[in-house]
């Protein structure tokens, strides 16, 4: 554990220091210690995993995918009508996500224990550029030192002060995990990627949703066309949005909350979940002592090698912002590793991120939207296939959703892939890897040439493909 010394090298305890174990600590620590590189993590939270794993990803999942399944089963004609109906608590819907989590964490938490690196529980703040405090759970405190520090803090849901999260029907995506009582209707502020999401959630559980957007679109970062399924898939299963609006209060009743908006009406609901916005975990972490400031947000700048501007320390994942996913942050975490090891990242991350959404239909897209392209006056043309046609979406009776490849009419490259519709998040990856091929590998004609397993989901890249390819004149 203990760091050779030379002469005029100082001696620290360990190489680096990783302060969070969500998937951006988790990738930094793994590639530091695969390096042989001594590491110590450290998590203030009683078990392994993050906010990813606790309170984040893993849990609206694991209950996105039992009420997907509930719906799926109650409007399944194989099955009587006295089967049907079946309802579920959120509570029991929550059981399944529970032992989700604890198997995800153990999992993680042999990693650490395999690769060797030291895990130590409790809350870390700099003493300074070297030095770690560690207060831990029963008061008491310890300090360790590393030549490298990387920030892996993560970020929480943003709670304006006006509003009283103490109150027990309002709630934000954390506190949304132990509802213990049922709603007939709920109010959830916030149509971004997490309200959206719990709006599915709700719905498919029976609860009266209604969904308060700041913007005059849902997600509207999404292919346009996207977007718009959406909304009216959500307005079809009987979500009520509601666009352009803002909070003016919020009243917590004893059996109710009421949402004053700045428009002028007024909204009840027996509970309220506040999902606008997320703030970076920096605030305990005493930066002053080294000279860091973080923004408004709560958030850190770092450069392309993910270093802060103080040298030897880093940052990565939900602390850094933009994309703010756990499938970034893991990778982040080993980029940066790279630049702790040699001084830079050697692989730089692909710029197309994926999006990933789990609302019910599921969204999944890759690359650029009709509305980039059109913008920048690329000449591009579409190629569609609807799920309702292929033969595995009507075996398996998920036939809501199409697959959308977007591709340069000269050099038939492919620029953009829009997926909606059950397994969204899957199939994307398919067209994603043709898009990330260089030179001629990366065309349309790919889908074409390529023997599908027959009934598959991937065979709408066939279909999309010769879809495409027949408006090209
Ligand atoms: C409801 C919801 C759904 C989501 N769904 C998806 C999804 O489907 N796909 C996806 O890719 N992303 C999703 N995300 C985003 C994803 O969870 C985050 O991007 C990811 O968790 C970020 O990883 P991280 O390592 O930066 O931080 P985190 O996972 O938040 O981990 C940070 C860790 O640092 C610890 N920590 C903080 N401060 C200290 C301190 N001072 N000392 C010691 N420990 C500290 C925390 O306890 C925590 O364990 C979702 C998020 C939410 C909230």
């Amino acid at each position: 554990m203990t760091k050779k010394s030379t002469k005029s090298a100082p001696v620290y305890q360990y190489d680096a220091v990783v302060i969070g174990t969500g998937p951006g600590g988790e990738g930094v620590a793994m590639q530091l210690a695969k390096a042989g590189k001594t590491v110590a993590v450290i998590e203030r939270y009683s078990a392994v995993g993050g906010g990813c794993t606790h309170w984040g990803t893993i849990p609206s999942k694991a209950l996105r995918h039992s009420v997907s399944r509930l719906i799926e089963y109650n409007s399944n004609p194989l099955f009587s009508d006295s089967l049907r109906n079946r309802h579920m608590t959120f509570a029991e819907v929550m059981s399944h996500a529970s032992g989700v989590i604890r198997s995800q964490s153990k999992l993680r938490a042999s990693f650490y224990d395999r690769n060797r690196v030291t895990l130590i529980h409790g809350e870390a703040r700099f003493v300074d550029a070297n030095t770690i405090q560690i207060v831990k759970a029963d008061g008491s405190t310890d300090q360790i030192t590393a030549a490298q520090i990387a920030i892996a803090t993560g970020s929480r849901p943003y709670c304006p002060k006006d509003i009283d999260f103490n109150h027990p029907r309002i709630y934000n995506s954390d506190t949304i995990l132990s509802l213990k009582h049922e709603p007939q209707n709920i109010i959830i502020y916030g149509a971004g990627v997490i309200g959206s999401e719990y709006a599915s959630i709700f719905r498919g559980m029976g609860v009266k949703v209604d969904l308060v957007n700041m913007r005059d679109r849902l997600l509207s970062f999404l292919d346009t066309e996207i977007s718009d399924a959406l909304s009216y898939h959500l307005w079809n299963n009987g979500v009520v949005i509601r666009h352009m609006e803002s909070y003016k209060s919020v009243e917590g009743r004893e059996d109710s909350v009421i949402v004053n908006l700045e428009s002028g009406k007024r909204m009840r609901a027996d509970c309220l979940l506040f999902a606008n916005g997320r703030t970076g975990n920096t605030d305990m972490l005493n930066l002053e002592a080294v000279g860091l400031k973080a923004d408004s947000r709560g958030q850190l700048k770092v450069d392309a090698n993910y270093r802060t501007t103080v040298e030897n320390i880093f940052a990565v994942g939900d602390v850094i912002g933009y994309p703010s996913l756990a499938s970034a942050a893991y990778n982040q975490g080993r980029s940066a590793a790279e630049s702790m090891i040699s001084g830079k990242a050697d692989s730089q991350l692909v710029e197309d991120i994926p999006t990933g959404i789990y609302t019910i239909p599921e969204i999944s897209s890759v690359g650029k939207t009709e509305q980039e392209l059109t913008a920048q006056k690329v000449p591009y043309e579409v190629g569609r296939a609807q799920f309702k046609h292929l033969a595995r979406a009507q075996i398996a009776s998920t036939t809501v959703g199409s697959l959308k490849i977007l591709f340069h009419r000269e050099t038939k490259e492919v620029l953009g892939i829009h997926c909606f519709g059950e397994r969204a998040s899957e199939i994307v990856h398919i067209g994603q890897a043709i898009m990330q091929q260089k030179g001629p590998g990366n065309t349309i004609d790919y889908f074409v040439n390529t023997t599908f397993n027959y009934p598959t989901m991937a065979e709408a890249y066939r279909v999309a493909a010769l879809n495409g390819l027949n408006r090209i004149f």
